[in-house]
C-alpha cells in the first residue's frame, strides 16, 4: 500500500530584503529541487520535508522573488499561512528595527499562527544586533534563534519548534537530518556558545518599557 501523504503546512517567510531568506530556504536540497514558481504572485514555494518521531511533515515554504525590497507584501502572500519565520540580519540594525512591521503585516492576515524570529548571519564577526537588544519575541510570544544560513548553523531549529507547535506534540524530535547544501562558511563553536549564554542572561532580565507600551 502507498504511504499516506505527509501533512503539509504553509510557512510564510518574511523579513527585509538581503537578510538571507532565499539563501536559507535553498539550503534544503530536496525542497530546492522540488520548488514551484507561482508566476502570478512571484513566489517560489519550497516543499521542505522533515522526518520526525511521529512521521513525516512538509513545510511549504513561501519565498518572495524580491518584492519585499519595495515595501510590504500583498495579502495573497500571507493568506492561509499556517506558520511563519521572520528573518533579520544580525549585522544590520535596521533589519531588526523593521521586525515589528513584518510582524504586524503577518498577524493582520495570519492570526494566532506559530512564529519564529531568526537572526541570520551569526557567522559574521562584526555582529551589530546583540542578545540584549533582541527582545521583540518576548513581547509577542515568538520563539527566537540565532542562525547562519551559509554555515547551516541551527537550520533545523525553527522547523522543529514549529513542528511541535503545529502538532501539539512538545516532545517530537527529528529522526534524520535532511540533506543540506554543504556549509560555505563555518561558525566558531565557542562564540556560538557565548551567544547562547548571552541570550539566556538576557531572557532573565525584565523587558524594557517602551513608549508604545505606555
Ligand atoms: P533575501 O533578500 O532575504 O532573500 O537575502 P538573500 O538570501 O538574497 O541573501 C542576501 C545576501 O546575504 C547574499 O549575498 C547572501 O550570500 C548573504 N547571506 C545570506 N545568508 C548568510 C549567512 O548566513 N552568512 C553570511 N555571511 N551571508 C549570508
Ligand atoms: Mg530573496
Amino acid at each position: 500500500m502507498a504511504e499516506p501523504e505527509p501533512p503539509k503546512f504553509k510557512l510564510v517567510l518574511v523579513g527585509d530584503g538581503g537578510t538571507g531568506k532565499t539563501t536559507f530556504v535553498k539550503r534544503h536540497l530536496s525542497g530546492e529541487f522540488e520548488k514551484k514558481y507561482i508566476a502570478t504572485i512571484g513566489v517560489e514555494v519550497h516543499p521542505l520535508l522533515f522526518t520526525t518521531t511521529k512521521g513525516k511533515i512538509i513545510f511549504n515554504t513561501w519565498d518572495t522573488a524580491g518584492q519585499e525590497k519595495f515595501g510590504g507584501l500583498r495579502d495573497g502572500y500571507y493568506i492561509q499561512g499556517q506558520c511563519a519565520i521572520i528573518m533579520f540580519d544580525v549585522t544590520s540594525r535596521i533589519t531588526y528595527k523593521n521586525v515589528p512591521n513584518w510582524h504586524r503585516d503577518l498577524v493582520r492576515v495570519c492570526e494566532n499562527v506559530p512564529i519564529v524570529l531568526c537572526g541570520n548571519k551569526v557567522d559574521i564577526k562584526e555582529r551589530k544586533v546583540k542578545a540584549k537588544t533582541i527582545t521583540f519575541h518576548r513581547k509577542k510570544n515568538l520563539q527566537y534563534y540565532d542562525i547562519s544560513a551559509k554555515s547551516n548553523y541551527n537550520f533545523e531549529k525553527p522547523f522543529l519548534w514549529l513542528t511541535r507547535k503545529l502538532t501539539g506534540e512538545p516532545d517530537i524530535e527529528f529522526v534524520e537530518a535532511p540533506a543540506l547544501a554543504p556549509p560555505e562558511v563555518h561558525v566558531d563553536d565557542e562564540l556560538m556558545e557565548r551567544y547562547r549564554d548571552e541570550m539566556n542572561v538576557a531572557a532573565a532580565q525584565p523587558l524594557p518599557e517602551e513608549e508604545d507600551d505606555l
